[in-house]
């Protein structure tokens, strides 16, 4: 087995990865196969803790564009990442992989609360704990939950894995056809060139608290492994 680049670290899935084809709602088959990756990388020792999206669901922001209370359509977006989180753990019990789902919003007959002692504790167990309800708070996003939660369980990289975009460019490569990968940025870089890797809020969390971000393409077999290992396949982000 190749030596890991990282022991300890945050995968950040969009709710969209747990869509597959249909691109709404959530494709059981498509998160069997994302827990499978997982399982690989989780079996050569590194301790993962996930934060899954909701946009498979439900998103706030236009909800509130179209007339809806914005508080009230964020914690319906929230709600919705624990529906992800309920499903990608049972996905990885399925596989023998012991699983925390801990919530920000309190539901204690569907998940843990999220207490980060108790979190760093299943870490070091060999668990994986799911970070489900984003924040808590209306008005972020669950990019800004990934750094939050990166740097308070000290994971040594947060892994952005993104759907079919293989890093960051400097252009959207789906629409330009010169645009460019970056290999290496920094957070201000990222900031400064208003570059679409997550929102401003988790971009400046990140710089502020040194957190590596890793961007690569989910849809490739194998990349969460590649990733870990070291292998430079999309964007390093850092200071
Ligand atoms: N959300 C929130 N606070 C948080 C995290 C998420 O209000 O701390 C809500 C917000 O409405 C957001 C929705 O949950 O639109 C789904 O999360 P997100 O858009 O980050 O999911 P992704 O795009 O990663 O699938």
């Amino acid at each position: 087995m190749s030596q890991v680049k990282y022991k300890r670290v945050l995968i950040k899935l969009s709710g969209e990865a747990l869509a597959g084809d249909r691109g709404v709602g959530i494709d059981i088959k498509t998160v069997q196969t994302i827990a499978k990756e997982i399982k690989e990388v989780h079996d050569s020792g590194v301790e993962i803790a996930l934060v899954i999206g909701g946009g498979n669901l439900w998103r706030g922001e236009p909800a509130a564009e179209a007339g809806m209370d914005r508080v009230q359509a964020d914690y319906t977006g929230m709600l919705g990442t624990v529906m992800n989180a309920l499903v990608m753990a049972d996905s990885l019990e399925q596989i023998g992989v012991d699983t925390r789902v801990q919530t920000a919003i309190t539901m204690q007959q569907v998940a843990e609360p999220y207490v980060r002692g108790r979190a760093l504790r299943h870490l070091e167990k060999g668990r994986i704990v799911i970070f489900g309800a984003g924040t808590g708070s209306p008005y972020f996003s669950t990019d800004t939950t990934s750094a939050l939660r990166a740097a308070e369980i000290e994971a040594e990289a947060l892994l952005m894995a993104k759907n079919g975009v293989d890093g960051v460019y400097n252009a959207d490569p789906k629409l330009d056809a010169d645009a460019v990968k970056f290999d290496q940025l920094t957070h201000i870089e990222v900031l400064k060139q208003g570059l679409k890797i997550m929102d401003s809020t988790a971009s400046s969390l990140s710089m502020d608290n040194d957190i590596d971000l890793v961007v690569f393409n989910l849809n490739e077999p194998g990349n969460i492994k590649r990733v870990v290992l070291g292998e430079n396949i999309g964007t390093t982000v850092s200071n």
